[in-house]
């Protein structure tokens, strides 16, 4: 025992050790990541501030230029509106400024100033012209002509200076002299205007003209001469730099605590490596082993004379419970149900399990007395009870195997899982066990299903349309499509069959395709009249039919509001939400939806009128009932009126007789369909349109 324990401690030490090395390792490269990555984001943004500064002086030269060149436009308006005042030789205007400028000035021939025009109200600094940045501007214009814009510096303040030459005919020439040549310049000053634009570009409140010997600028301005008249500053950027430090902080403290936990001790990081552990066996909701742990468990040794057993338990209604009370409450029911079945199986099982709503009972002695045992749990499991304030009354179905000594654990899991189907099939809340017989139906829709492969790629599925009739005139008023199967080695096919094998063997897509192809080609055997089709929920919620049935009612294919489709009531039960979203989006295109074989579920009318339904149609079940009870017949009559209220038609099915449709007729039924009537026949049959004679006599 001792030796056991210190070679444990020595194991849980070394894994300790590679957790914190490799902790350590990971932090490193995370801190260099991190690292990297700030200095990237930083020479980016600098490269983008840089970028952003140089085009917005550019973009203010421009617009200063631009201004310049079109004296001819506003200089007239200006001599006009201008206070004037003359000194000397020199005349002075000012004048009401947009903006545009902070100082104006007209020069003759040599440079010199003949007029100064100012912004009213601005400070005289902004209209102080340098004359050797004049001269400078007047000797690169040259003889060119155009316009020559340059920055230029003046105690400490930047300006633009934009100069062009102003020709004979202008405004100006009277000021000018009898030559009439002379130079116009303007002036705007930079500072404040080009910072407030970048700032608020760039969102930079800390940008900033700093003198070019300041050591923290980072973007020169230069003059006409090259040289660098003032640098931008601006402190690293707020946002990315906020984030860089708080990653790198992050990532400290992550690493702290990890090296934290990690030296705390071997003793603790083995602890939490057992907690792995057990989180790979427990499953977290329950609390209850889960699968592996359950297999781990039933591979383990037995005793010879006992006898073992392995039970699987699916609730019945569980998605419902999710539905309508939501999922908090659908977990509180498991752990509801994970504490009744362990409170109530032996001892020595082993309650497990295995995902959404399905456990498992392993009875690893005594599985002679686990058909009993489980009818009890299940007896306690059915009767009501208040979780999370919602009165809940859980079913199940239960199937159960014998385990031999040889029989593997996957192979028991599998025979319990057909007994827990065959449980579900007999109508729910029992218990079934085991027999060998219940393959036989398996092993046939395994049969089915590798036939009804070729069926489909060769198109040996056709459709039949069975008339539905309006119950007061008799008039044919859709026609449902009934999909056929003659196989060339099975004959005809049950539908029922063909089609729940295609739903439980992932065909029914590629099968529900070729019936609307079908359909598509008989429609122009048949005249406008609505068609029902029969869809069932796995082509609804995998879209794909969804998709086609759009496409051609969009290609104008098919015409949206000559189709029905029916659901059944099972299938909406199962999957509400999204059905609820396909039926939504198709109504708008114009389909009705038909509840077929209302009745046989458990779903209420309250719970149905939640889905855009136009009819619903009452099982043949029902009808059937009506012909020996009373008490089937007030059913009916009381469907008929709830579906009236809700505004939705009732179609009655399976009218094989007179006496049928009579009821059915009496019950306020709107529509009738069934043998009576006629049977499904093709779309190219004139038996279709055949009015029958029994009819025409009963109506
Ligand atoms: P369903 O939608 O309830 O179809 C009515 C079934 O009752 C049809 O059987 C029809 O032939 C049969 N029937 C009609 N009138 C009478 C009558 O007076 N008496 C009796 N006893 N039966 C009558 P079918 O064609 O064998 O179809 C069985 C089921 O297979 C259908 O039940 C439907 O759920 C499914 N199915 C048939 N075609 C399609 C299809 O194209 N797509 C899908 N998803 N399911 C289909
Ligand atoms: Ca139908
Ligand atoms: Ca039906």
């Amino acid at each position: 025992m001792r030796r056991e324990s210190s070679i444990h401690i020595d194991h849980a030490a070394q894994l300790a050790l590679i957790f914190v090395l490799s902790v350590l390792l990971a932090v490193t490269a995370l801190l260099a990541v991190s690292w990297g990555a700030s200095l990237k984001t930083k020479r980016v943004e600098g490269l983008r501030i840089n970028q952003v500064v140089l085009a917005a002086v550019a973009r203010e030269k421009d617009k200063v230029a631009k201004f310049a060149a079109n004296y001819e436009n506003w200089g007239d308006d200006l001599l006009e509106e201008g206070t004037q005042r003359n000194s000397q030789d020199r005349s002075f205007i000012s004048v009401n400024s947009d903006g545009n400028f902070s100082g104006m000035w007209v020069l003759d021939k040599s440079g010199r100033r003949v007029l100064t025009v100012s912004p009213k109200g601005q400070v005289s600094q902004h209209t102080h012209l340098h004359s050797d940045n004049a001269q400078q501007l007047i000797g690169r214009l040259g003889t060119s002509g155009g316009a020559v814009t340059e920055v230029f510096e003046h105690h400490g303040s930047l300006s633009i200076l934009v100069i062009v030459q102003v020709d004979k005919t202008s405004e100006f020439t009277g000021l000018i002299g009898s030559r009439g040549e002379g130079y116009l310049l303007v002036q705007k000053s930079l500072n404040e205007d080009l910072l407030a634009d970048i700032k608020e570009t760039m969102q930079l409140e800390s940008l900033a003209l700093v003198r070019p010997e300041d050591g923290s600028g980072k973007v020169g301005i230069e003059d006409a001469n090259g040289k660098i008249v003032a640098k931008i500053t601006w402190s690293v950027p707020e946002v990315s730099s906020f984030i860089v430090n708080r990653e790198f902080y992050y990532a400290l403290g992550i690493s702290l605590a990890l090296v934290g936990v990690g030296f705390g001790g071997a003793y603790r990081v083995a602890t939490s490596f057992r907690s792995l552990n057990r989180q790979a066996r427990v499953d977290s909701l329950s609390k209850l082993p889960n699968r592996n742990e359950l297999l781990r468990r039933m591979r383990g040794k037995r005793n010879l004379d006992d006898i073992a057993a392995l039970a699987l338990i699916d609730l019945d209604g569980f998605k419902l419970i999710n539905d309508f009370h939501g999922h908090l409450t659908g977990d509180a029911v498991i752990r509801h149900v994970a504490i009744l079945l362990r409170t109530n199986a032996p001892e020595s099982s082993t309650v497990a399990r295995l995902g959404g709503d399905e456990f498992a009972v392993f009875f690893k002695q005594g599985g002679q007395n686990a058909v009993e045992n489980l009818n009890k749990i299940l007896e306690k499991l059915s009767q009501p009870t208040t979780i999370d304030q919602c009165a809940i009354k859980i079913g199940a179905s239960i199937g159960v195997t014998m385990i031999g000594q040889t029989l593997l654990s996957t192979e028991a899991l599998r025979q319990a899982d057909i007994a827990m189907y065959a449980a579900k099939k007999r109508g729910k809340m029992q218990v079934v066990a085991y027999d060998e017989s219940m393959e036989a139906p398996l092993k046939e829709m395994i049969a089915v299903k590798d036939e009804l492969h070729k069926a489909i790629d060769e198109r040996q599925i056709t459709v039949k349309y069975q008339p539905i009739i309006c119950a007061k005139t008799g008039v044919i008023e859709t026609l449902e499509a009934l999909a056929r199967w003659t196989s060339p080695t099975r004959g005809n096919v049950p539908a029922d069959l063909f089609i729940s094998v295609s739903e439980e063997f992932g065909l029914i897509g590629r099968l529900g395709e070729l019936i609307l192809e079908n359909v598509l080609a008989d429609l122009v055997k048949l005249p406008a009249t609505r068609i029902a089709l029969n869809v069932s929920t796995a082509q609804i919620t995998n879209f794909q039919f969804t998709e086609l049935l759009v496409a051609k009612i969009e290609s104008g294919a098919i015409a949206g509001d000559l189709f029905d489709i029916e659901i059944t009531e099972t299938h909406l039960v199962e999957n509400p939400e999204i059905i609820h979203e396909v039926m939504l989006r198709l109504s708008k295109l114009g389909i009705r939806f038909v509840l077929d074989d209302f009745g046989t579920g458990y779903a209420s009318l309250g719970f149905l009128r939640r889905f855009p339904f136009n009819a619903v149609k009452v099982d043949r079940a029902i009808i059937e009932d009506c012909l020996v009870s009373s008490q089937a017949r007030s059913v009916l009559a009381s469907i008929v009126a709830m579906a009236h209220a809700f505004d939705m038609n009732v179609v009655a099915e399976g009218i094989e007789t007179e006496k049928h449709a009579s009821i059915a007729r009496a019950a306020g039924c709107d529509q009738l369909q069934g043998w009576y009537f006629s049977r499904a026949v093709s779309a190219g049959d004139d038996a279709l349109w055949k009015q029958p004679s029994a009819f025409a006599a009963a109506a």
